[in-house]
């Protein structure tokens, strides 16, 4: 069977980066992405310009991201958090989630991420029994699009927010997700933030929306 990009993008970070050095992992991944062949991670501008800055602000102890892919957010988030903090990261692809733990490995913040393999929808309803959370600080969307309202409803009625979780959601205008966005801002529910930007390796507009958790009004 062909090797999967996922499993090139692996062997790229094997042999060139730094193990143990999370920023030298990112900045592989960058280049294979951006010289070689496209990926989907959320890349460096959106990191710098927003992620950071969104994350430093609300200083997590625990965060969720919906949609692993090879890791190269979770790295990048891991790297923000505080020590102690934990994310817990969902990834429905086999494939990806082996990709992305050995990425996480290699990185070393492997203490700090832990990956969850299996659907958004099967795990949300166990995160507290389960992964022993009580409510979350800060929530990464970056999964597939028809999935953010659900989820976010879901995580609503499994009481997982609180007032002051943050929602940073990814690709709200390239591909666009119209009924998270249209949810999100009048429910009434949410304060609502656009952080314009571009598709990762790409000179193409796109956003991501911050929306932060008032409480159950
Ligand atoms: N956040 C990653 C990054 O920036 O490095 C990129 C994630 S990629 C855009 C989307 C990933 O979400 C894919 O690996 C896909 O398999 C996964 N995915 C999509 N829907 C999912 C769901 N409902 N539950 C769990 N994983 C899902
Ligand atoms: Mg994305």
């Amino acid at each position: 069977m062909d090797e999967l990009k996922e499993q090139r993008i692996l062997e790229f970070v094997l042999q060139n980066a730094v193990r143990g050095d999370p920023q030298s992992v990112v900045d592989n991944i960058d280049q294979y992405c951006r010289h070689k062949e496209w990926a989907m991670n959320v890349g460096d501008e959106k990191e710098r310009q927003t992620m950071c800055r969104v994350v430093e602000e609300r200083a997590p102890s625990i965060a969720l991201e919906l949609g692993t892919y090879c890791g190269y957010s979770a790295v990048r988030i891991a790297k923000l958090l505080k020590p102690g903090a934990r994310l817990l990261t969902i990834e429905m692809n086999p494939d990806n989630a082996a990709v992305a733990k050995q990425i996480i490995e290699f990185a070393g913040v492997q203490n700090t991420v832990q990956v969850l393999e299996g659907s958004s929808a099967d795990i949300i309803p166990n995160l507290k029994e389960k992964y022993q959370v009580d409510t979350l600080d800060f929530v990464f969307l970056d999964h597939w699009k028809d999935r953010y309202i659900v989820d976010t409803k879901l995580l609503e009625e499994c009481c997982l927010l609180r007032t002051g979780s943050v929602l940073l959601a990814d690709n709200v205008v390239y591909p666009g997700i119209p009924d998270f966005l249209e949810y999100v801002r009048f429910c009434g529910r949410y304060d609502c933030t656009n952080y314009p930007s571009h598709v990762q390796y790409m000179n193409k507009e796109d956003a991501l929306e911050k929306a932060v958790f008032k409480g159950y009004i």
